[in-house]
């Protein structure tokens, strides 16, 4: 009989060896500020047996800033009347994956509001043009009826984006006025059963979150199986009705990280860049803490600003080409290497 472990450290021990944690013990693990380090060097580990030293990099696109939502936090929404709004045409979009290509990326990462121009058709034609350059294809598109999502992945789609932001059904639909919480998890179900790999998501720092539901938020993706898991902190945005609200805090967001890693050692996790928008080298950092991703931008000029989720941020006056030499050279410095691979999800079962 497993004897329950007594300290927080014993705790980190047992994720390392079976994946697997109590909510309450991983509530115990969210607020023990003063594991921070120990969490990451033990998910760093699991990190390294599981998926390698290899980090990938995914070229993001950001096509299209307009949105039919009202998420309450986001710089996008629709009643934001600042945010200057703008659509790349397919043609720009394609050539824009031509140069991820280019920039030597194996993957595109299509982001958009829910902006409802991209019919079913539109973009699967996008993604047929953009299979045909050799490139695996992620979306991040938001919310779209079944059949949609089933003609993308017919045209070629592998894998698609989409945070649950919070597991708590009342607090995601106090933030997100006008959606289902019902409705974001049957998306994801959706892409599940369609076979797409799945990344999902908890946004840290809503107003109201607790440590109980980012537990929870961890174990629902692991019950999912998620294969990917983006994690970042509420940057407060002047433009939303959260504007005044306090920041994600930088350190539990890094402990969340760490923590998925040991829960769901397979998965593949990026470090955002809303993590370095907060402190200088956060991608580093979360790179240390169990990441294996990053997401460097391949949207050109202006639209790299109004792309404006969140304020600060990065690299907005850089071009895509800087931001490629600049990660590999800072991914070497970390003494790992810029994977060359489509980087799917490995799949060892439930424990190597
Ligand atoms: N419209 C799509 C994709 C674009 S939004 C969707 O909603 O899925 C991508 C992510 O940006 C969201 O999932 C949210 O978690 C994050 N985001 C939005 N506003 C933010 C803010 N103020 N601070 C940090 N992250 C934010
Ligand atoms: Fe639109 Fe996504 Fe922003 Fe919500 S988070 S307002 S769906 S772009």
């Amino acid at each position: 009989m497993e004897v329950t472990p007594e300290t927080n450290a014993a705790l980190v021990d047992k994720a390392v060896r079976l994946h697997r944690l109590t909510e309450n013990e991983l509530v115990r693990l969210l607020a023990d500020e003063a594991l921070t380090e120990e969490l990451a060097a033990a998910a760093d580990q699991v990190r390294h047996e599981y998926v390698g030293d290899g980090v990938h990099l995914r070229g993001l696109i950001e096509f299209s800033n307009i949105c039919r939502q009202n998420c309450m936090y986001c710089g996008l929404r629709r009643d934001n009347p600042h945010t200057e709004r703008y659509r790349l045409t397919v043609d720009e979009i394609v050539a824009l994956a031509r140069k991820a290509v280019g920039y030597g990326y194996h993957t595109v990462v299509l982001q958009s509001g829910e902006d409802m121009y991209f019919t079913a058709e539109r973009m699967a034609e996008i993604i047929r043009r953009i299979k045909g350059l050799d490139l695996a294809v992620t979306l991040s598109l938001g919310e779209r009826p079944r059949e949609d999502y089933a003609a993308w992945r017919e045209a070629g789609a592998d894998r698609y984006l989409l945070r649950i932001e919070t597991t708590d059904r009342a607090l995601y639909e106090k933030l997100d006025p006008g959606m289902s919480w019902a409705n974001r998890d049957r998306c994801l179900r959706d892409l599940k059963e369609l076979g797409y790999e799945v990344g999902t998501g908890t946004l840290v720092g809503l107003p109201g979150q607790t440590l109980a539901m980012l537990a929870r938020d961890i174990l629902y993706y692991q019950r999912m199986d998620a294969d990917m898991l983006g994690i970042g902190p509420l940057i407060p945005n002047q433009e939303t009705p959260l504007g005044e609200a306090k920041p994600g805090d930088f350190d539990l967001t890094r402990r969340m990280v760490s923590l998925l890693r040991l829960l769901l050692p397979e998965a593949n996790i990026p470090a955002t860049t809303a993590m370095e928008t907060m402190v200088p080298h956060g991608r580093e950092i979360i790179l240390a803490s169990g990441a294996n991703v990053v997401m460097p931008n391949v949207t050109e000029g202006d639209y790299r600003h109004k792309y404006a989720l969140y304020p600060g941020k990065i690299c907005v006056a850089d071009t895509p080409a800087q931001c490629r030499s600049c990660m590999g050279g800072r991914i070497q410095a970390m003494g790992r290497y810029v994977a060359e691979d489509k980087g799917f999800r490995h799949h060892y079962g439930a424990v190597k």
